[in-house]
This record gives C-alpha cells, sequence and structure tokens, in this order.
C-alpha cells in the first residue's frame, strides 16, 4: 500500500470537534504506529532534502511531534513557535486572523540567526493563517523562509494558495 494511503487510512475524522459542523483530522492514530512515523519521516527527509535547510520552526502543539523528529532526524536545530506568554525568554511576536477575532504566536528573539534557511512544519495546513503568521516570524527574524511543510492539507479549504501568494513558497504535504 501507497504511504499516503497508510495515511490517510490511520488518521480518524472526529465529527463536531471542536465545534458543531467541523470534521476534526486526529493523528494521534498515527503516533501510535513507530513504523508509519519512520516511513513518513523516511518520506519527509526525501521530500525535503533539497532545500538545504538550517532549522526547522514548528508551531504548537501538534506541530511539535514530527516537527521535533523531522529536525533530529535532519540534524538541524528545532525551533518551537507557541502561543502568546508561553516562552520563557524575549520574545518577538505575530498576531493572525481567526474565523473570529485575532491570536498571536511568538518566537525566542534569539532563536534564528539572520540567513538561515528555514522550513515552517505544523500537522494541518487549513486556512494558512497559522502557518503564515510563522513564516512572518521566520521572516521578522532576519532568516530565509525556505519551506513550509504538513502532514495534511485541508484541500477544499484555500491555505496552499494563500501560502503561495504570500510568500512565494510552494508548501509541501504528505496527504
Ligand atoms: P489554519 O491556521 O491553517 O487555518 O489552521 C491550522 C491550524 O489549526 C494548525 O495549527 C492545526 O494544528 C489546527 N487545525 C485546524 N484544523 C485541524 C484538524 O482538522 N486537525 C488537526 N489536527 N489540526 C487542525
Amino acid at each position: 500500500m501507497q504511504l499516503s494511503d497508510k495515511i490517510k487510512q490511520t488518521i480518524r475524522d472526529v465529527r463536531d470537534y471542536p465545534q458543531p459542523g467541523i470534521v476534526f483530522k486526529d493523528i494521534t492514530p498515527i503516533l501510535s504506529d513507530p513504523q508509519l512515523v519512520n516511513e513518513m519521516i523516511t518520506q519527509l527527509k526525501t521530500d525535503l532534502k533539497g532545500l538545504h535547510l538550517d532549522a526547522i520552526a514548528a508551531v504548537e502543539a501538534r506541530g511539535f511531534i514530527f516537527g521535533a523528529i523531522l529536525a533530529h532526524a535532519l540534524n538541524v536545530p528545532f525551533i518551537p513557535i507557541r502561543k502568546a506568554g508561553k516562552l520563557p525568554y524575549k520574545t518577538i511576536q505575530q498576531e493572525y486572523s481567526l474565523e473570529y477575532g485575532t491570536a498571536a504566536i511568538e518566537m525566542h528573539e534569539d532563536a534564528l540567526q539572520p540567513g538561515w534557511r528555514v522550513l515552517v512544519h505544523d500537522d494541518v495546513l487549513a486556512t494558512g493563517g497559522t502557518a503564515g503568521a510563522a513564516a512572518n516570524l521566520v521572516r521578522h527574524a532576519g532568516a530565509e523562509l525556505v519551506g513550509f511543510s504538513f502532514i495534511i492539507n485541508l484541500s477544499f479549504l484555500p491555505g496552499e494558495l494563500n501560502l503561495l501568494h504570500q510568500f512565494g513558497v510552494n508548501p509541501q504535504y504528505l496527504v
């Protein structure tokens, strides 16, 4: 079976979470299958090889899981991006729009070196608002945004196009 089919079969669709009418893609069954995680990391390493990354920045909380495994596998620094108020040291902050209102994420101000080639990773690409805010943090730090990587692209939403138009970078995803 193809890897993408294995991933699709393993993801659990949870209806009406976190709100009525939403079908939530639950990736936790993937994490219970270490063989599948291995195959996914091998695939991601191949997909991202040409980017010559200096660091991977990932968004809490679910982005940390594959973001950290991937950074370890590629032997590059892992940079956590967290909701406002969660990181202990001096931060830079980026606001972004939600369906109702705004949210803010932060990164340590010294986490990236100017000129580093950085990938932004998260588990799911929906509208692209979260990954776009993370990408802005990377750029504000003086680093170069060279890629976006996701496990799942919700293709009925315009996240892929939004990120391409806003950043000139083609998002990659496994399914
Ligand atoms: P966006 O900012 O692209 O609209 O939404 C993506 C963010 O919301 C990601 O941080 C992702 O973790 C979360 N998210 C949105 N929908 C889902 C979903 O169906 N499943 C999971 N696991 N996360 C989701």
